[in-house]
């Protein structure tokens, strides 16, 4: 038996390695000119300017990111390599830089969802892995599942490619909580992309550390598809906030079904969830992060304001943290 699971585990290792060897999807679009990336660091806990280091690091992937999709990179390769770069920037409550549970260690969750037919691939409480994201794809790429959770998920992701930190203690910032009354070193949260690419298509995705003080085992909206990231042919949305609001409102989706079933702009569906029924029905702060096939370019926070940046066709890049 242990023989099969070794061989097993051997050749889907083969099997991954041949797919992390090859490059970005080779799908090229140049059907339009038109493209959207637009990125999120998070909720803000107090009213605030992007910082240096973050206009930096936003700065250069919607650069990187602009370049891709000007050349016909599809919207489902940027959103992961932007997620990617933001997991390992340290700088941001994902990745490397998630923060601690509150016994004092790093579980985290990510999702992954490509708008031309739905698949998705998502993690949630995991202690080990280096990207969620890449290891997102993984799970929409290489299985039959959507959802990989816990120890045991995490193996099966190792084994099919994923790559684990050897010390989480030392690899994760944040692995000691700081002392009482002192600053935790990552100030903003959940990091999320979303894209549209020249052919049109669209994808999103969305990837933390948590909630500050979560339980052990306490997983929030992040992986959960429809609740947080949520793209299909006409939209794509990553959110952040109190993930237990956004999974009972089945938040994204639901923006994503009133703007089609009530023919209503895109805006103003984002607008109700995170405001009317996230904010003030709930009483959770939340942010939301949209875009259409259209150019629609939506960010609605119902708190003091989320850090985010945005860059289309037209070549400017926008930052900020207050919604436009
Ligand atoms: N939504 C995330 C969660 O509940 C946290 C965040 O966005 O800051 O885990």
């Amino acid at each position: 038996m242990e023989m099969i699971r070794k061989l097993s585990a051997l050749l889907n290792l083969g099997l991954a390695i041949s797919m992390l060897a090859l490059p970005a999807e080779a799908n090229i679009c140049d059907g339009n000119e038109a493209f959207t990336l637009l990125l999120h660091g998070g909720l803000l806990d107090y009213e605030e300017e992007v910082e240096p280091r973050h206009r930096a690091l936003f700065r250069q992937l919607l650069e990187s990111g602009r370049e891709r999709l000007a050349k016909g990179g599809s919207a489902l390769d940027v959103v992961v390599e932007s997620i990617a770069a933001m997991e390992d920037s340290g700088i941001l409550n994902a990745g490397k830089g998630s923060i601690v549970n509150s016994a004092g260690f790093t579980e985290t969750d990510a999702s992954l969802m490509d708008g031309r037919n739905g698949r998705s691939g998502a993690v949630a409480a995991m202690q080990r892995l280096k990207n969620p994201i890449l290891a997102s794809r993984l799970v929409m790429e290489r299985t039959k599942h959507v959802l990989f959770a816990g120890a045991t998920g995490e193996q099966t992701l190792a084994d099919l490619g994923a790559e684990l930190v050897e010390d989480p203690a030392s690899y994760f910032q944040e692995y000691v909580p700081p002392p009482k009354g002192e600053p935790s070193k990552t100030e903003h949260g959940t990091v999320g992309a979303v894209a549209l690419d020249r052919c049109g298509n669209l994808a999103a995705g969305t990837s933390t550390g948590g909630w500050p003080h979560k339980m052990p085992g306490r997983v929030g909206d992040t992986p959960i598809i429809g609740a947080s990231t949520y793209a299909d042919q006409r939209y794509a949305l990553s959110t952040t906030g109190v993930g237990e609001s956004f999974i009972k409102r089945a938040a994204s989706r639901d923006i994503a079904m009133r703007a089609e079933y009530l023919n209503t702009p895109l805006k103003r569906a984002t607008d109700y969830v995170v405001k009317e029924l996230i904010g003030k029905q709930d009483g959770a702060g939340g942010a939301i992060i949209a875009i259409g096939k259209d150019g629609e370019i939506v960010v609605s926070s119902n708190s003091y304001g989320v850090l985010y940046g945005w860059v289309t066709q037209s070549g400017d890049i926008v930052l900020g943290t207050r919604e436009p």
